[in-house]
């Protein structure tokens, strides 16, 4: 097995002395070819997955977490405190507990997918949900931080961020240097700013390139693009359903120094990614595939040519997370007697 991710990449992380380590494995998570993913979408390059889905509570937000637990763990912190989408809830739960602290979190009520409600609540959080959006709750628990003695593990906490530059470092080691692109969806903002100081930084220490970044905020949650706050972001892609990014300008300065930019992809363009990464055996919520869906947008515009290029497309967090969204979307599986005669017949010619 190989050493916790603060262990193996300490080194290149910018954590205070007193940091002692929490861990549950994460990071680590495979690159996945998809080459037919990369047919359908047109002239040949090579594209990967990197699934962050795979990582200990299904999402790259253990990478974070980690870093963030481990921090205040070496200074006797008792408990934790974050607002969510529901994917951090679920990482803050899980990291708090292995630490043997509390965690606090504050959702918007009815918002978050149940995969994700049930992983907070399975670690034993205290879940709170506010009558109000995401970025309500993280005003909330921003104020309530100063005020009571809690840790803030949202990504306004800047260990988050070291800790998730080590995707960026997987990926060149990996590949063998950086990707020509690199897409994602982007929330919070934290995740993309996270991912192009890793890039530089590994860049700077070994020459392993720098990828152009796209991120991708779903149509109805984009903030970035539009260059104003969403009062009420409106999607299917919950983990990016945010208005008012906390890394906002962080991650525009990161897209443009890469010669990269931010766009969106719609609801529409998102589930069909969705579908279209199952149909090559990758199944990913939502908002992973929204990286993908404005990649394939910005190809089929003509803005964006990937002869001959790498393109590694993050994959956010797992489809377990979010199991509503597919089994309201298409019909229950058919009813059919215990017998071989009603299969074959169910079956038919193949
Ligand atoms: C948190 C999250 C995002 C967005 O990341 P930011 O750092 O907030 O931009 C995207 N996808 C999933 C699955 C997430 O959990």
């Amino acid at each position: 097995m190989k050493p916790p991710l603060l262990q193996r990449y300490q080194a290149l992380l910018d954590l205070p002395a007193h940091t002692q380590i929490v861990s549950l494995h994460e990071g680590d998570t495979p690159l996945i070819p998809m080459p037919r993913l990369a047919q359908a979408l047109g002239s040949g390059f090579e594209l990967y997955v990197k699934y962050e889905g795979l990582n200990p509570t299904g999402s790259f937000k253990d990478r974070g977490m980690t870093a963030a637990i481990s921090e205040a763990a070496g200074r006797g912190v008792q408990a934790v405190m974050c607002a969510s989408t529901g994917n951090t809830a679920a990482s803050a739960a899980a990291y708090a507990a292995r630490a043997g602290m509390g965690a606090f979190v504050l959702i918007p009520q009815g918002k978050v997918a149940a995969g994700k409600l049930a992983g907070a609540l399975a670690y034993g959080a205290r879940v709170l949900q506010i009558e109000g959006s995401f970025d309500d709750a993280l005003g909330l628990v921003v104020e309530a931080s100063q005020r009571i003695p809690v840790a803030l593990v949202n990504s306004l906490n800047p260990y988050r961020l070291q800790g998730q530059k080590t995707a960026a470092f997987e990926i060149i080691e990996a590949l063998g240097r950086a990707p020509d692109w690199l897409c994602l969806p982007v929330g919070n903002a934290g995740n993309i700013s996270a991912y192009w100081m890793g890039f530089v930084q590994y860049h700077q220490l070994h020459s392993s390139g720098l990828p152009a970044l796209l991120g991708v905020q779903a149509a109805g949650a984009a903030p970035l693009v539009l260059g104003h706050a969403v009062e009420q972001p409106e999607t299917v892609a919950t983990a990016i359903r945010i208005g008012k990014p906390a890394r906002g300008e962080q991650a525009l300065a990161a897209a443009h120094e890469s010669g990269g930019r931010i766009v969106t992809a719609s609801d529409e363009a998102i589930l069909a990614m969705q579908r279209q990464l199952a149909a090559e055996g990758v199944w990913v919520e939502p908002a992973s595939a929204a990286g993908l869906a404005g990649l394939a947008a910005e190809v089929a515009a003509g803005r964006l040519d990937l002869g001959g290029k790498t393109v590694v497309a993050v994959c956010t967090g797992h489809g377990l997370k979010d199991p509503d969204i597919v089994t309201q979307e298409m019909l229950a599986p058919r009813v059919v007697p215990a017998n071989l005669a009603a299969l074959e017949k169910e079956i038919g010619d193949l």
